[in-house]
């Protein structure tokens, strides 16, 4: 059994997690931590999901309950999430990071920190977007150098970064099959006199809208056809079973960084 930690518990997310975690057969719940001053500190993690006591309150406390659990997932923002790694890193606790919105420099830290324990940071943790990457990544080597391509994507009306994290990650994706720099080629929606396409730009459209859990599209557009591969999810379930799948496989991982790539084998 990995004995589990949950922050950011009484979020979208965290409250999924609670539910992943109850009905998995190799995790455990054993500590949920949500931020000084919410109104849920102290309650029990099953009563904040509407379920029977799971026995485990929620506390603000990171460093207070870190000998009770083996990996701690954290979905929350970008500060938090990097205070966290630190306290798990000097814990060595292992850590799977869902948060998404980091920047260049926070991406660095995140890189540092996994020389003192093992992570699973990724975008999207779900089994169907990770696919999506793969085939993102044997379109481009396909249809790329031809191929005008825009990433579109939406989500719900409180998601705080834009483009989406997974939006990035498919654009960094097949950036690299084309031995394109993201930095230099991205071009983030587009209004007025734009002047026509430049073909080796990657193009970004966001929509956040009502209760959009997160749709994808790469279109790969050439002249007489187009290619779109697109991942839709219904439910935040799927990215909450794959955070505890992830938890799972770092188990017996001592250091290192890893994505949802490495724990699918994909
Ligand atoms: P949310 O706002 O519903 O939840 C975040 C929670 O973190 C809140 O309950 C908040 O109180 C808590 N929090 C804030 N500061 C804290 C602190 N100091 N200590 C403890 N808890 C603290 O957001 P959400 O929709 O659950 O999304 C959270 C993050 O997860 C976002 O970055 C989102 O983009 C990302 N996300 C990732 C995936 C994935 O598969 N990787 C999927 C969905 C969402």
């Amino acid at each position: 059994m990995t004995r589990i930690a949950i922050v950011g518990a009484a979020g979208r997310m965290g409250r999924t997690l609670i539910e992943a975690v109850a009905q998995s057969k190799e995790a455990q719940l054993t500590a949920v931590i949500e931020r000084s001053g919410s109104a849920f500190i102290g309650m029990d993690a099953g009563t904040l999901i509407g379920q029977d006591l799971l026995g485990v309150q929620l506390t603000d406390q990171l460093a207070s309950v870190t000998d009770r659990f083996d990996v701690l997932i954290d979905f929350t923002v970008p500060e938090v999430t990097l205070k966290n790694l630190a306290v798990c890193a000097q814990m060595g606790k292992k850590m799977v990071i869902g948060t998404t919105g980091f920047n260049a420099e926070q991406n660095q830290q995140i890189t540092a920190m996994a020389q003192r324990t093992a992570l699973v940071y990724a975008p999207n943790m779900s089994v169907g977007v990770n696919l999506c990457f793969k085939l993102a990544e044997i379109a481009a080597q396909i249809l790329g150098e031809t191929a005008d391509i825009e990433i579109i994507e939406a989500h719900h009306r409180h998601k705080i970064d834009a483009p989406s994290g997974t939006a990035l990650e498919l654009g960094r994706r097949v950036a690299k099959v084309l031995d394109r720099d993201l930095a230099t080629c991205a071009v983030y929606g587009r209004e007025g006199r734009t002047g026509a396409r430049e073909q080796k730009t990657i193009g970004f459209e966001t929509i956040r809208a009502g209760d959009i859990v997160g749709d994808h599209t790469v279109m790969f557009a050439c002249e007489g056809e187009r290619v779109e591969i697109t991942h839709k999810a219904s439910s935040r379930m799927n990215f909450a079973r794959g955070a505890v799948r992830a938890a799972h496989w770092l188990a017996d991982k001592r250091l290192g960084s890893f994505n949802m790539m490495d724990v699918l084998g994909l």
